[in-house]
């Protein structure tokens, strides 16, 4: 777990827990929600699939910098999480990660009954899907699949984990250059094996990539990993020989196969995979919202900044649903000495 993780409460799985806003996926969007359920009084429980918060930057981009985030000129993508995860922190949104939101079903007067895979159930009043891109499932190679989690990954949250082994990296594209430029400097070494000749990046990291002694097989394949209990050696097909490559480290950046996943099934008006949505962020389910990217609405732009917007938007609407007669803004944050409400 990161940073931002380390402050993260989990409770044990099956457990039921209870909260004024209930807010599924703890991406950019998700945290900033938990955030604005805090300041308006609200307790929020925050579910994500994932194991750390942070969402795509966590998972596809922690080291990179950011630099259209409004008031951060630049903004590395895990001090960004930090952030946003110690903002809410005063109002102590309860996490649930690793756990994926499964149904959602009407609870009566209370509001919704969120399901979780792993057989726990979160009972609140109003629900934020924060879900992004929904569920992202890795593409891999099958030759990968004995050593999945055992040497092989799909993404590098700390890089400094792979310190002192070789590291081959699979793939052409923008996240796998990034990766060879990350694990550069902590790795013994890095190994980019690419099926195609050209890449798919930007053109400037592939050449920062070769400047930082990068080795580069294109026209290359892995046709098996060997070893113990843990990844030791990969075989890679390429220019009609076979070499055998030490590796401790395989992260297969091959892109993800994205849906809904369960959220489809959820009875929520979708149009291509993505939660329609009025002004103030409601879906067509009464006192559930959506915000971020797995929102949609005619002229959406998908950057962080929009979702932080949706967010305010929908927390501040649903403090309304929930404390019916509460003003939609009653103050500003500044109205206020201190994160905390007195
Ligand atoms: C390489 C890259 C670079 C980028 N650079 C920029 C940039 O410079 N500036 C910018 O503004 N944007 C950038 N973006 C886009 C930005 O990352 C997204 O717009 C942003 O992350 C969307 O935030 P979100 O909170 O809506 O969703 P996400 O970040 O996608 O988070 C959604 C979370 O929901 C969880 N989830 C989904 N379904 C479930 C479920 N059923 N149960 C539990 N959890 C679930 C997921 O696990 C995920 O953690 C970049 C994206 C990429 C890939």
């Amino acid at each position: 777990m990161n940073q931002a993780g380390d402050r993260v409460e989990t409770t044990v799985p099956g457990a039921q827990t209870t909260a004024d806003v209930a807010v599924v996926g703890a991406g950019p969007a998700g945290l900033y929600a938990a955030y604005c359920a805090g300041f308006r009084g609200l307790s929020s429980v925050v579910v994500d699939a994932l194991a750390e918060p942070g969402g795509q930057i966590a998972a596809l981009y922690p080291e990179k910098r950011i630099y259209d985030v409004a008031g951060h000129p630049a903004v590395r993508g895990r001090d960004l999480v930090d952030a946003l995860v110690a903002q809410a922190a005063p109002f102590d949104p309860h996490y649930l990660l690793g756990r994926t939101a499964a149904s959602l079903t009407p609870d009566g007067e209370a509001g919704w009954l969120l399901g979780l895979e792993d057989g726990g159930r979160v009972r609140a009043r109003a629900v934020v899907i924060a879900a992004g891109l929904g569920r992202s499932v890795p593409r891999t190679l099958p030759c990968l699949h004995p050593y999945q989690g055992r040497g092989v990954a799909h993404h590098v949250p700390r890089p400094a984990e792979h310190e002192g082994r070789d590291v081959v990296i699979v793939g052409g594209g923008d996240s796998a250059v990034d990766w060879a430029l990350a694990l550069a400097p902590v790795a013994r070494s890095v190994t980019v094996v690419h099926r195609r000749s050209a890449f798919r990046a930007h053109e400037h990291s592939v050449k920062q990539m070769y400047a930082a002694g990068v080795r580069v097989l294109t026209d290359a394949q892995v046709t098996a990993c060997t070893g113990g209990k843990h990844l030791e050696e990969i075989r890679v097909q390429t220019g009609g020989k076979e070499l055998t490559l030490p590796a401790q480290s395989l992260v297969a950046a091959l892109g993800f196969i994205t849906s809904l996943g369960p959220i489809a099934e959820w009875g929520l008006e979708v149009e291509n995979r993505r939660i329609t949505v009025d002004r103030a962020m409601r879906t067509n389910l009464p006192r559930v919202y959506a915000v971020g990217d797995i929102c949609a609405y005619d002229g959406r732009v998908p950057l962080i900044s929009v979702g932080f917007g949706e967010a305010a938007t929908a927390v501040n609407h649903a403090a309304v649903d929930v404390r019916p007669g509460s003003r939609l803004i009653p103050e500003h944050s500044t109205d206020r000495d201190t994160a905390l409400l007195s």
